[in-house]
């Protein structure tokens, strides 16, 4: 049989997937391969179906028990006899398992790495012929990954130590450059045939919010789950950053009226089998787990995944959300996240328990993993393009459909109610919290505030024209930047960089929800923007910004195609980037476009931005 005639038999499947061919070609002509292609792709036939047509057996190194026993049964159902020898099994199936690999029966076998060292095994692997050695999930191999397993360390070394070395295929869904080299050094590989496929996935949606109150948060979570139409069908997963916690939401939840059960490593492994197994057959919605569900999860219908905390990596982030939407329909991916997240990973980092020098090293990767998603949440970029070129993935486009690309935020110079904010903070003399600061600046009428005597402020009411959320949102971001810091009792105080804002010497620009736009999305609308991605162009500012470049066109007698031409302009008036990098990343501007006019556009885009703020602040 060819490997057309295979991939219909056995697996049902009409043709190849991207990437798979070349890989199965690559490991039938001999060679070594890495294949780094997305969650869902395909990666496991990559490795089966060679499999079959390889004389000898096909190790499969995987780092799950429930991982190797489902694709084990998986491949007995479609009549292909595969075995798995690891500590869950009996005594007596793993010998059967032995005994069906020695006698040539069985033709894949599943392991974990550590059992490579287990001498009983590599008696086995003494009286058969290992034409191939699978490395599933290999980003495991690497200290920089996110699933670090010492035991992958050792696979070159079991490979070589064999009579004949076997083919070593590597497959992974999450790579960034450091790992990748990790793989291809770790594993020793020879030249191999490598695939790289896009991480992009385009019927993922994005969507973050800072959400620092938890009662918000779960009512934030309860209105996503019904947009989701959780109460009504579809199913996802929500992720939380601790054992205790996904008990709690779950409880919440379920008292809310959703279907759903918690799933973490505290739980016994009946229990865990129990909530994961109702979750796969759709008898339960939701699951709220820990990250310990969902590697090697295969249920294709996972309408959302909500990320309750911030994970700890971009690798993390984007392996757990990308186990959304598996079917290739619409799906959308939330995370909420706080400051203090934050210092619960750091906590997290400061415990782990290993020698000093591997934990130093470590440390160091996982902190600079957590900066990273701190820096993705923050940069005010489209979320898809930060997180593609985190993993060395360059996108020119935007993804139009996250929570950044679809308009409901908005990037705004706040350095106007910034230099608000801090006077008040000083007037009232830099000894009260945020809570009644923003009480006096919205010019409410109270006894503390009476009795204070902050009604005869100069500040008193200045921002009575912003809601408290945008105020508190400002607030957050100088403290965040250090232009404010709060003491132990709250209060906040001026730092040594208050006085570049004050002054304007530094502009503070603040990601805030647009008030007027009240749309909701769901995996519906998610298809009609992938359908129709471009951003509504704002006429108004398209008119000032074709008005400032047509002054630059008469000033240097250039025609004004040259200095700007139209269709940017229109695109520059629906992102309205507020600094040069921003600028310069839309698409057809050129540096030579932005020399001419670059500055003078950003300049009129901030005018425009604050003039419409207070505009619309006050109707
Ligand atoms: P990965 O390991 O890359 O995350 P899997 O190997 O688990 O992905 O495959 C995901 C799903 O895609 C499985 O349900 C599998 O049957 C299906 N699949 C794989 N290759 C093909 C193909 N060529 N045509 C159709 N479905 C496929
Ligand atoms: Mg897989």
């Amino acid at each position: 049989m060819n490997k057309l005639e295979i991939l219909r038999k056995y697996f049902g499947c009409d043709s190849f997937r991207s990437g798979q061919e070349t890989l199965i070609d690559g490991i039938l002509s001999g060679k070594d391969v890495l294949g780094i292609l997305p969650t869902g792709a395909g990666k496991s036939l990559c490795y089966q179906l060679p499999a079959l047509m390889l004389d000898g057996v096909t190790a499969v190194i995987s780092p799950l028990i429930s991982l190797m026993t489902d694709q084990r049964d998986t491949l007995i159902k479609c009549g292909i006899n595969a075995v798995c020898l690891n500590s869950a099994a009996s005594l007596d199936d793993n010998a059967a398992a032995e005994r069906a690999l020695i006698s040539g029966r069985a033709r894949i076998v599943y392991l974990s790495p550590e059992r490579l060292e287990n001498p009983r095994t590599l008696s086995v692997f003494s009286k058969i012929r290992l034409s191939l050695i699978a490395v599933d999930e290999a980003h495991c191999i690497s200290q920089w990954g996110h699933d670090f397993r010492p035991a992958y360390l050792k696979i070159a070394e079991f490979a070589e130590n064999l009579p004949k070395k076997p083919i070593i295929a590597a497959f992974t869904a999450t790579a960034t450059p450091a790992v990748r080299r990790d793989i291809f050094e770790q594993l020793r590989l020879n030249d191999p045939v490598t695939v790289v496929n896009g991480f992009a996935r385009d019927n993922l949606f994005f969507e973050m919010k800072r959400q620092p109150n938890d009662a918000e948060k779960l009512l934030d979570t309860a209105g996503f789950l019904r947009r989701m139409g959780a109460d009504n069908g579809s199913c996802g997963i929500i992720y939380c950053s601790s054992r205790e916690r996904t008990e709690t939401v779950s409880r919440s939840l379920s008292g809310l009226g959703f279907s759903c059960l918690p799933y973490h490593a505290g739980m016994s492994a009946v229990e865990r089998q129990q909530s994961q197994n109702a979750f796969l057959s759709g008898q339960c919605r939701i699951i709220v787990a820990t990250n310990a569900f969902g590697m090697g999860i295969n249920k294709p219908d996972v309408r959302f995944v909500l990320h309750y905390n911030m994970p700890a990596s971009p690798e993390a982030y984007y392996q757990e959300a990308g186990r959304a939407g598996r079917d290739r329909k619409a799906a959308v991916c939330r995370l909420l996240y706080s400051d203090s997240d934050s210092f619960v990973i750091r906590a997290l980092i400061d415990e782990t328990e290993l020698d000093a020098e591997t934990a130093a090293f470590v440390k160091k990767v996982r902190l600079k993993q957590l900066s990273a998603m701190e820096n993705i949440l923050r940069s005010g970029n489209c979320l898809q393009n930060e997180i593609l070129r985190y993993f060395g993935e360059i996108s020119a486009n935007k993804c139009g459909r996250c929570s950044v690309c679809d308009g409901r935020t908005q990037l705004r110079d706040c350095t106007v109610e910034a230099q608000k904010i801090l006077s008040c903070v000083k007037r009232m003399g830099e000894r009260f919290g945020i809570s009644d600061t923003i009480a006096v600046l919205r010019g409410i009428n109270s006894r503390f505030i009476s009795e204070n005597g902050f009604n005869r402020l100069s500040t008193y009411g200045i921002m009575s024209d912003m809601v408290e959320k945008e105020i508190r949102e400002i607030t957050e971001e100088l403290i965040r930047q250090g232009y404010l810091k709060q003491s132990e009792d709250k209060s906040l105080h001026f730092t040594e960089n208050t006085a570049t804002v004050l002054y304007a010497r530094t502009r503070l620009t603040v990601r805030l929800p647009i008030q007027s736009v009240k749309k909701q999305f769901t995996p519906a609308d998610a298809v009609k923007e992938l359908l129709s991605p471009s951003e509504p162009c704002d006429e108004k500012l398209f008119a000032r910004l074709k008005a400032v470049r047509d002054k630059v066109s008469s000033v240097c007698g250039l025609p004004s195609y040259a200095v700007m031409p139209d269709n940017i302009l229109r695109e520059i008036s629906a992102v309205k980037p507020t600094t040069a990098d921003g600028l310069l990343k839309i698409k057809g501007v050129s540096p030579e476009h932005f020399r001419r006019c670059g500055e003078r556009i950003i300049s009129e885009i901030l005018t425009y931005i604050n003039e419409t703020n207070h505009q619309g602040g006050q109707s």
